[in-house]
Parts: structure tokens; sequence; C-alpha cells
């Protein structure tokens, strides 16, 4: 454990409304900073992940687990029907239902492995429990209540309206009356993939999806009580233009979710092969791209959402909203997040989880991911512990990135260091930055500006100590 003061970050980081409407980029500054990067959902990014780190390690970590800490837990579906040729999750494409069947043995299995790990779980109550995929509502009903049933059996879940238990959901693989059995079973979050309403685009991708079959099951899930309902787009794929993604963003608008996101499309066909169905010369350029994802923040901004960083949106009234008003804002594998102070589980194949900052990552091939169970193991692949470093660097990455200014201050005072000089380095590397206007700097802060808020990965990359050409060619999207 490292002896760190915990600073609360009071209402002092609250910040005003963020305007970016007007932020135009010129083609200098856009060739200057499109480079790749991280999207910092960690700190230290999953490249660092290594396989010195052990299922003991996890083990230890979670034994640790202090008294009455929160919890969230993860759990990965790997399976879908259709094949999205823009995909890079882990996931396995399959008919075959019997093939879930045995993965729901798994991972009921695995539940008690790790809750067994942890001698006092029930004072750790679960606060949040997300699935992901994958595809989750590729499993029945059925199968998803024994997992929930699992769940509640192994560890503290607090009432209903006090955990917040999300699903994302796609429109194609759900009966509509199946939204309502979600919500008897405690889900009370939704997560919805579209990506694109344009015909075109859906053919390219191969996610035929129609607008009236999204449309029926967010109405579903809200008159089912399912709050914070958030749809998933993509920015960035074949035949895209502002003309085209603003009518699918009136389409969003008119059926009014909570959260609206919508991704950069990180087109790395070396990396994931389905990407290799997409042809480079469909895509939208930079600058397109750019003009598109301007396009989103004007009609979203001018239709009450607010812009919460990266590629997020919410109503002013959505808790995620509240959070980053509130300092509280948090970023872990799911994007952004409302709780900062919860330690994650990460259950089923691929999944990660992270405890006290250490980043642990299950295997990711199914076979060996149940042979480790098999021998009651913790289906450890690799992870990472922290050190004093990681954790300074990821307090002021996440800062940035989550509130897109950085109280220097508090940094002194929760990490006793002396800015100046422990960032001597990176405060040189960000002259070009205040050169360019995408940000300010002063003794008590560093602010994020509206030019620099959509380059807010660039900025965050000279806090990163692992940053190197390799990385940057090889592993990452591109900016914009
Ligand atoms: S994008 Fe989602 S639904 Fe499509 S293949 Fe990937 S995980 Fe499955």
């Amino acid at each position: 454990m490292c002896p760190i003061k915990i600073i609360e970050r009071t209402p002092k980081n609250r910040r005003e409304k963020i305007e970016l409407d007007s932020v135009e980029l010129c083609p200098d500054i856009l060739d200057k900073y499109n480079i790749s990067g991280p999207r910092y959902t960690s700190y230290p990014t999953a490249l660092e992940f290594n396989q010195d780190y052990t299922a003991d390690d996890y083990s230890a970590s979670l034994r640790e687990l202090p008294d009455g800490k929160s919890l969230s837990l993860y759990i990965h579906i790997p399976f879908c029907q259709h094949i999205c040729y823009y995909c890079a999750c882990n996931k396995i494409i399959t008919k075959h239902r019997s093939k879930s069947e045995q993965y729901v043995e798994y991972l009921i299995k695995e539940i008690e492995l790790v809750a067994e790990k942890m001698p006092n779980r029930k004072q750790n109550p679960l606060r949040q429990i997300h699935w992901g995929g994958g595809t989750p509502t590729y499993l029945s009903i059925e199968q998803i209540t024994q997992i929930m049933q699992q769940v509640r059996l192994c560890f503290y879940v607090p009432d209903e309206a006090s955990t917040e238990i999300s699903i994302e959901v796609d429109p194609r693989a759900i009966a509509i009356e199946d939204v309502k059995k979600l919500a008897d079973l405690g889900f009370n979050r939704m997560s919805i993939g579209v990506q694109d309403f344009d015909d075109k685009v859906q053919k390219a991708v191969n996610r035929v999806q129609s607008f009236e079959l999204t449309r029926d099951t967010l109405l579903e899930a809200r008159l089912h009580g399912f709050k914070s309902i958030n749809l998933d787009l993509i920015y960035g794929l074949p035949f895209q233009t502002p003309q085209t993604f603003n009518a699918t963003i009136k389409k969003v608008i008119d059926i009014s979710p909570d959260r609206i996101s919508v991704f950069n499309y990180a087109h790395l066909p070396h990396r994931f092969k389905p990407q290799r169905r997409i042809s480079g010369d469909d895509l939208p350029s930079a600058s397109e791209k750019l003009a598109i994802f301007q396009a989103i923040i004007k009609q979203l901004q001018a239709n009450g959402y607010l812009y919460i960083g990266m590629d997020h949106f919410a109503k002013p009234t959505d808790e995620l909203a509240i959070a980053q008003q509130e300092g509280k804002l948090h970023r872990n594998f799911q994007g952004y997040t409302t709780h900062e102070e919860y330690d994650l589980i990460g259950i089923g194949v691929s999944s990660i989880g992270s405890i006290d900052g250490h980043y642990h990552q299950n295997l990711k091939v199914v076979e060996s991911y149940y042979n480790a169970i098999d021998k009651n193991e913790i289906p450890t692949w690799r992870g990472t512990g922290v050190g004093n470093d990681d954790r300074v660097r990821k307090a002021v990455i996440f800062a940035l990135i989550c509130h897109f200014e950085l109280d220097i201050l508090s940094i002194e005072l929760e990490f006793n260091i002396v800015f100046k000089q422990y960032f001597q380095t990176e405060l040189v590397a960000l002259e070009p930055f205040v050169d360019d206007e995408l940000i300010a700097v002063n003794d008590e802060k560093i602010e994020v500006n509206s030019k620099g808020r959509l380059l807010i990965r660039n900025i965050c990359m000279v806090f990163d100590a692992y940053m190197n050409e390799l990385h940057l060619l090889n592993s990452f999207s591109k900016v914009i």
C-alpha cells in the first residue's frame, strides 16, 4: 500500500458547461497533432500489462481489500451472432447456443473462486454491476438469472435502488418482452449499440439495424424504469459525411437518450481481422472526421446535451454530467464512470479489473480460461502492479481527461511532490501546446481550452511515462 494522502476533489474542480461548437482546428494543427494515442481508460495502459503479474498477486489484492470498500463488478459475455466489421472487441461469433451454456457454467464457477479469495466480501458492497461484451443478451433470460443469483449469493449486493446494474444491449439480439424481464432482475441502466442509422454505412459495416427497432428498445427500457439510457454511435465509418451523420444524430435526438457515446472509429486492420473487410478508401479523411465530430458537438449542444469529454455527451440531469460538475468523474474500461472510489472486479474471458490501482486481466482464449477454472485457479492472463510514479501520473492524466483542468496544488499535497520539479521535462514538452493555444499553464493550474479538448489524448500523452514511438505507431488509434 502506498503512503498517499487522500485529497477529496472538491467543488473547487467544478467547471462550467463546455462550449465547443465554435471550435475550428486549422489544417496545420490537425497535421501536427493527429497522431496515434491511447484513450486512457487505464493508466498504465493495457500495453504495459505483463505476465509477471500472477494470480497470486491478484489474490493478495482481493484478500487485502479494506472492509467497507465499495466495489464494481464487470461481467464479460463474448458471444455475438453476427460480425460487425469495425469490431475490435474480444468476441466469439457463433450460432451454437451450447457454447454459451458451457460458458455460463464456468462464469458461475469463476464468481465463486474470486469470492473465496475475499474473506470479508460481505463487508464490501457491490455498488455497480456492468454486463458487457460481445453481446450480453446473447444469453437467455434464464442464463442471465442464474448468473445474477450467483453474484447475489457470493457478494453483498445492496438494494436495487442504490446499485447500478447496467447491460449493453444489441436491439437485434433481444426480444422486446425481455426488457421487462431484465428490469425484474434488477437491471436499471442500459447502453444500446447503434453506430449509425444510415443504410449505406450500416451495410458497409455489416450491422443492419432499423431505427424503429432501436427506438422501441429504448422506449421499452424507459417504460420499465431504466435510467441513464445510453446510445453508442461511431464516427469515422465508411461513407459517413457530416450530412449523413447529422441525419443519424437527428434521429437520436428524437428518441432523447440520457447519454450518447460517439466513438472515434480506430481503423487498425493489422490488429483486428474483421476490419480488413473495410476498405481504407471508403473512410472519411482526418479533416472530414473532424468536420463530422464538430457537427455532432454543435447539434448535440444545441439540443441540450453537455460535452463530457473524449466521446461522451449527457443531459445535464444525467448522473455522468452531475458527477463531472461535482469533480467526481473517473475513467475505467467502460469509459467515463461516476464513482472514482470503487475498485473493479472483472469476471469472464479477457475481463479487466483494478484493485487499489493494480490491473488484472483474465485469459483471453476461452479454452485456456476453462482450463484454469477446471484447476480451481483464478484465470489470470496478465496485469501490472503500480508504483508511486504511476499513481501520480494517473491522477494527472485522469484529472485532465475527466475535468480538462489540473489543480497543481492538490496533486502536490496528495503525492507530496513539487510539481514543477517532478514534471520539469513534461512542462517543457507542454510549451508547444501553450503556443498553439490548446492549454494555459500557470503556477496553480493547467487548463485545457476548447480546441485542446478535442486533442486531450495528446495532452495526456505528455505525462505518460511509457509512451514511445513504437507504441504510437503500432498500438493505438489516431486521436482524430
Ligand atoms: S461490435 Fe459488438 S455486436 Fe458487433 S461483433 Fe463486435 S462485440 Fe459483437
